[in-house]
């Protein structure tokens, strides 16, 4: 069952009360929630809060002590105690787990200053971005506590004993928290897998679920790495489900473990942004630069390619304006308040050194990338991306963004249909005939219309790919049938 996204028209309010998501007073430059409830501290004043706590050693003993690699004896506790609470777990009315989870939001809220701060140190997430993953996760914990109480007539939702969420570390608030949210409403204990190099904020989020009540041994919180235990995790029979969000090799990797495992699973993208004569250059411009280079273009839902049709190809206003927008991002750590485009995660590994430093024939750069500091890169775009070429085909995940061309609006949705995945999509044109074409052609499952591709919304913008960008049941992140698809059906009774 697969479930297609509306193009998501940026005009478009969504429903009263989530259009916009709620967030704390933003950092420096970024709106002014202070000017009008003075009972916030202004917004300079929470960025340096902030920024005076970097990069501080930020944890206390006891959740740096649960952030250390587990090892055997632990793994099986987890799965032993995470199991039998999950019988508990599933028992307890859905009224109750939905009062559990709004209960996490207010804790979440509550330690927003901590979980930014420790995600900007731990993976180079700067303030803003970080932020908005906070409002992220509480929009997680807040809709899928609405979820728990769904119902479907004449069918019983069996929820499974145990879920392992297996987050990536590009998204180390959201997407951690989300996924336990999810499994939670579902009904099922959860053992979190933190990703190793996001592990210290995975452990603050398991505090705020113990403070939220969560009941005992009901939320496990394992960090084993990507070896033999973390084989073991997987292939372990007392783990019923698996939801991944990560690369499509490692969705594969599960499967080539494990089989017949049941995975929900989120996997990688190359995303690409049309943009047609018809478009406003200005918009499409900022929103290829913000696509392409937000968090480094470490999200599997960036922009890795523009594709030109016609005469915006050879458009030189578009490659001037480009080429300023690219080179003025400020490129910086976290601790620098003024930085737009912070640091990689971890060095670049081969692939994307060869993104960021290797063209291939018939390609050149327009901007050519710079190594500040192994973790610090500033953007590149390269012109003359062939079809089928390396850059066409491959996820590099990072600063790097390729240009295509073609005559035609169709050609150009061939191109971006033209790959393994179909994550995300977007189109910028203001003519109506286009963008009805596009919104028929396009194969991803988030598609944008004059707007940027990243930054799904809870509820209102479900996130989840077509494609090798989904494996499962395909139901979207954030979406109507998430915590449905989590466990399964069964009828219930005759119908009388
Ligand atoms: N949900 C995020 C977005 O819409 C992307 C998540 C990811 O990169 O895994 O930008």
């Amino acid at each position: 069952q697969r479930f297609r996204a509306a193009a998501a028209l940026a005009d478009d309010p969504g429903p009263p009360g989530w259009a916009v998501q709620h967030r704390a007073p933003a950092p420096v430059g970024f709106g002014n929630a202070s000017d009008t409830d003075p009972a916030l501290p202004s917004n300079q004043e929470w960025a340096r809060t902030i920024h005076r706590r970097l990069p501080a050693p930020l944890l206390g003993a006891d959740a740096v002590r649960r952030a250390t690699l587990a090892d055997r004896a632990e793994l099986d506790r987890a799965l032993d105690e995470g199991r039998a609470a999950g019988a508990r777990w599933r028992a307890t009315p859905p009224a109750e787990r939905a009062a559990v989870l709004r209960r996490l939001a207010g804790q979440l809220e509550a330690a927003r200053t901590d979980l930014v701060t420790v995600a900007a140190d731990e993976v180079g997430k700067l303030i803003d971005q970080a932020d908005v993953e906070v409002s992220e996760a509480v929009d997680f914990a807040r809709y899928y506590a609405e979820r728990a109480l769904d119902r479907v007539d004449g069918a019983r939702h069996v929820p499974p004993a145990l879920t392992v969420v297996a987050p990536p570390w590009n998204f180390p608030i959201a997407i951690p928290l989300g996924g336990v949210a999810a499994a939670l409403a579902a009904g099922s204990a959860v053992v979190l897998k933190p990703a190793p190099p996001a592990r210290r904020t995975a452990a603050l989020l398991a505090e705020a679920g113990v403070r939220a009540g969560i009941p005992d041994a009901v939320l496990q919180f394992v960090v084993v790495d990507d070896g033999p235990l973390g084989q073991a995790l997987i292939t372990d029979d007392r783990v019923d489900q698996v939801v991944l969000t990560g690369a499509a090799e490692t969705a594969a990797l599960f499967r080539s473990w494990r089989p017949g495992l049941p995975l929900l699973a989120e996997t990688s993208g190359k995303n690409a942004i049309v943009i047609t004569p018809s478009a406003d250059l200005d918009l499409a411009v900022a929103d290829l630069v913000t696509s392409a280079f937000g968090h480094a273009g470490q999200k599997c839902s960036a922009a890795s390619l523009g594709i030109l049709v016609g005469s915006v190809a050879r458009s030189r206003r578009f490659r001037e304006q480009l080429v300023d927008a690219v080179t003025s991002l400020r490129v910086a750590w976290p601790t620098d308040p003024a930085a737009q485009m912070g640091p990689l995660t971890e060095p670049p590994g081969e692939k994307l050194r060869r993104g960021l430093t290797r063209l291939e024939p018939g390609q050149t750069w327009w901007v050519a990338p710079r190594r500040v500091d192994e973790r610090l890169w500033s953007p590149g775009v390269r012109w003359g991306v062939a079809p089928g070429s390396e850059f066409h085909q491959v996820e590099y995940f990072g600063p790097v963004l390729g240009l295509m061309t073609a005559s035609s609006l169709d050609e150009a949705i061939d191109l971006q249909n033209g790959t393994p995945f179909g994550l995300t999509a977007g189109l910028h044109s203001l003519d109506a005939v286009e963008i009805r074409r596009w919104v028929e052609r396009v194969e991803a499952g988030n598609c944008y219309v004059n707007r940027g591709i990243t930054g799904a919304i809870v509820r209102r913008q479900p996130f989840g790919g077509w494609k090798r960008s989904s494996v499962g049941p395909g139901a979207k992140a954030g979406g109507p049938h998430y915590v449905a698809s989590l466990g399964s059906w069964e009828p219930d009774g005759w119908p009388t």
